[in-house]
């Protein structure tokens, strides 16, 4: 079974040169200031293989808004990981240098001029080498980061988890939502329409029409109940075969989850994954070329013992495990900059 299986020996070794994170054993875990698992800043290391960066930013949002929040949040929540990730036999931030690179500077009245920012900042972050991880933030500023992906690495593979299938034209006239943004992807070209894939998709449409629209687009679906038929590992295989070796981009709208798993965030609907399937559909992906990821829409004013930041802290966790076993991305075109 895919999803669970172990490296026969070590995928990964532990590198010298790595400026880790504070030692919980040595400054308690609640102690000091809060970094993504209170990792180096940007500024403290002179490479940085991954970069943490936050979107906090939510003028997208058509119901609950508050996701602006997120980043902080998923952060403060982020204290508890540990450095072994058994499920997948790597240390995710002693293998390679992982660092908080802290937050676009997103514009909260202007979409284009905050997605603008995102897209800037990713695309210097690429352009040294770096592969970026970031934490919404509503779901629009995953189209800043696809067209920053898009330029380092052309059309993607996107593997979207959601509940929403995030395709629909516009809303209140405006073209550039969180329900919509990937409509706009589709239309730029940004990702591969014959290897993407949506996880998770459920609950109640506007019409019949969303979906075949959606399918013209070129996505395919595993649709949530589908989980309970083909399972995690049936999923992950038919995730894997539409993928291949493209350059993946993942994008991971905390909404697909049960509101029961994860009550904080701003369109919540019922009949979700749990935590623990999700972690084993991400951990599924290990050994595909992820050029990048996000972890978006986490509302903590709606959460509750920070269950949905600790879920999404996690997910972003495995995500930086993946990235540890992953073949190294290839820039589509031109020499890879230095560093
Ligand atoms: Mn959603
Ligand atoms: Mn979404």
């Amino acid at each position: 079974m895919p999803s669970r299986s172990r490296p026969a020996k070590r995928a990964t070794k532990p590198r010298d040169d790595i400026v880790g994170p504070v030692d919980a054993r040595q400054i308690p875990r609640y102690a000091g200031l809060g970094t993504f698992a209170r990792l180096p800043q940007s500024s403290e290391v002179k490479n940085a293989d991954i970069a943490i960066l936050g979107v906090p930013f939510d003028a997208g949002t058509t119901y609950r808004p508050g996701a602006r929040f997120g980043p902080q949040a998923i952060r403060q929540a982020s204290r508890l990981l540990r450095p072994y990730d058994p499920a997948l036999d790597t240390e995710p931030w002693s293998t390679q240098q992982v660092v908080d690179g802290g937050d676009v500077g997103a514009n909260p009245f202007s979409i284009p001029e905050a997605l603008a920012a995102t897209e800037r900042d990713i695309a210097r972050l690429l352009a040294a080498g770096t592969r970026v991880v970031t934490l919404g933030g509503d779901h629009t500023i995953t189209l800043g980061a696809l067209r920053a992906v898009h330029r380092r690495f052309g059309p993607v593979s996107l593997v979207h988890f959601d509940a929403h299938l995030d395709t629909w034209d516009t809303y209140f006239g405006a073209s550039i939502t969180h329900g919509s943004f990937l409509r706009r992807a589709a239309e730029e070209g940004l990702f591969l329409d014959s290897a993407s894939t949506h996880v998770g998709i459920r609950g109640p449409l506007y019409g019949r029409r969303d979906l075949v629209e959606d399918a013209e687009l070129g996505f395919r679906i595993v649709h949530c109940v589908e989980l309970d038929e083909i399972g995690v590992s049936g999923a992950v295989e038919r995730i894997r075969s539409r993928t291949g070796a493209h350059p993946l981009y993942l994008s991971i709208d905390i909404d697909v989850l049960d509101p029961a798993h994860a009550p904080g965030t701003g369109t919540p609907e019922v009949g979700g994954l749990s935590t623990r399937e999700l972690l084993a559909l991400v951990e599924g992906l290990s050994g595909l070329n992820v050029v990048g990821a996000d972890v978006v829409e986490v509302a903590p004013s709606y959460d509750h013992a920070e269950i949905t930041s600790l879920a999404a802290a996690t997910v972003v966790y495995k995500v930086l495990s993946l990235l540890a076993v992953s073949k190294p991305a290839k820039a589509s075109g031109g020499r890879r900059n230095p560093g």
